[in-house]
């Protein structure tokens, strides 16, 4: 195993996945995305590479509108020759992703990054009394609402509660977060404070890759230059030669800090929604599932059914009202994304003749 390679967070995870490639193929990991080209790190040199058109293989989670390298993924190339760019031959098969319902796509699975550790919900506290905008992110549903997207592709996730040095509350107001959101780490934080990021990093390891998600505004790309010591997009920049042989310049979403932290900092990340799935997925919501299983209904709504163990739950002050409102209206969202997605396959099949832009996609990416 290489050096740099694993200073990226290659791992025996995606060394064995290589083992079963050809020879010739070379690891890399996606550090930045273009439209057709994506911007890797190999263990000797940073380069610009494009897909291999025909004998494209998608991994085993990989939807099939979710064809494409993202940033974060592992990928085997195939060196340029005479040259040609170097060429992705595959996606090695990512071990978590964070993934979105695209509106463009009606429905379509989205993977905004791959193979990241953890994911970091930012929230940040505004100054008391303040109607600040940002004062939105601090409610604890749309905090849930990252969290079952997240636990869903299997990143670890954590809450940072940033600008605690406006407000003098912050410490109750993080203990009633952590105390809501049971088993999720809640820190809070301050990007502007020396030393403000240090229980961030009490979570992390080097050699791990985190991503941020949240609102505009809360902080994240102030602690995403905090912990890289720089501001990131400036410095990401290298030379690279494009597809053509023309000298460019990178556009690097995923950063090493120099304490061996992998940090990817992409827009897409800033805002997603849910993808299909059922209650099963609420996995944030493991207090309102183990309720749900001493109701007298198996398919029990919690809402005026007899004997629903989850309302009990509720009188008895045992659960916050206002949590169970958020489960209830996260699983009608799952529900409704995944009829959408259903739908979506069965008029892939169909007759119904295909866009222009959806034809070329599927002359892009098909076999
Ligand atoms: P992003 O949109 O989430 O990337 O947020 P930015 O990093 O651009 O920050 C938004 C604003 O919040 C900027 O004016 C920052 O200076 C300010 N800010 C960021 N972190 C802190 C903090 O810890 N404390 C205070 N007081 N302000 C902060
Ligand atoms: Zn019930």
């Amino acid at each position: 195993m290489t050096l740099r390679l694993t200073a990226f967070g290659y791992d025996d995870f995606f060394a064995s996945q290589m083992q079963s490639l050809a020879k010739d193929l070379i690891p890399a990991r996606v550090v930045g995305q273009h439209r057709r080209e994506w911007d890797i790190v190999t263990e000797t040199e940073a380069m610009r590479a494009v897909l291999a058109g025909k004998r494209w293989s998608p991994g085993k989670h990989a939807d099939v509108a979710d064809t494409q390298p993202t940033v974060g993924d592992w990928v085997a190339v195939r060196p340029g020759e005479g040259g040609n760019p170097p060429v992705v031959e595959h996606i090695l098969t990512r071990r978590t992703w964070l993934t979105r319902t695209s509106l463009a796509k009606r429905g379509a699975r989205q993977t905004l990054v791959a193979n990241i550790d953890m994911v970091a919900v930012v929230a940040a506290f505004a100054h008391p009394g303040s109607a600040d905008a940002v004062k939105r992110s601090l409610q604890p549903r749309r905090i849930e609402r990252y969290l079952t997207a997240i636990e869903k592709g299997g990143a670890k996730a954590a809450v940072l509660l940033n600008k605690s040095d406006l407000d003098p509350e912050s410490e109750a107001v993080r203990v009633a977060m952590e105390d809501r959101l049971k088993t999720i780490p809640v820190r809070a934080v301050s990007s502007k404070a020396e030393d403000g990021l240090s229980p961030l990093l009490h979570l992390l390891k080097p050699g791990q890759t985190i991503g941020f998600v949240g609102l505009s505004g809360v902080g994240k790309s102030s602690i995403v230059n905090r912990l890289l010591g720089r501001e990131a997009q400036k410095v990401g920049e290298e030379r690279v030669s494009d597809a053509r042989g023309r000298h460019t310049t990178t556009h690097r979403e995923l950063f090493q800090t120099e304490s061996g932290l992998i940090l990817i900092d992409t827009p897409g990340m800033r805002e997603f929604a849910l993808v299909g799935g059922d209650e099963a997925d609420l996995s944030a919501f493991a207090d309102v599932t183990a309720l749900a299983a001493s109701c007298q209904f198996r398919d029990c709504g919690h809402r005026d059914e007899p004997g629903c163990a989850v309302r009990r739950a509720v009188r008895s002050k045992q659960l916050d009202p206002d949590r169970l409102d958020s489960f209830q209206s996260l699983s009608e969202e799952l529900r409704a994304a995944d009829t959408t997605q259903q739908q979506r396959r069965k008029s892939k099949g169909g007759p119904r003749r295909r866009t222009e832009s959806q034809r070329r996609e599927r002359e892009d990416w098909d076999d």
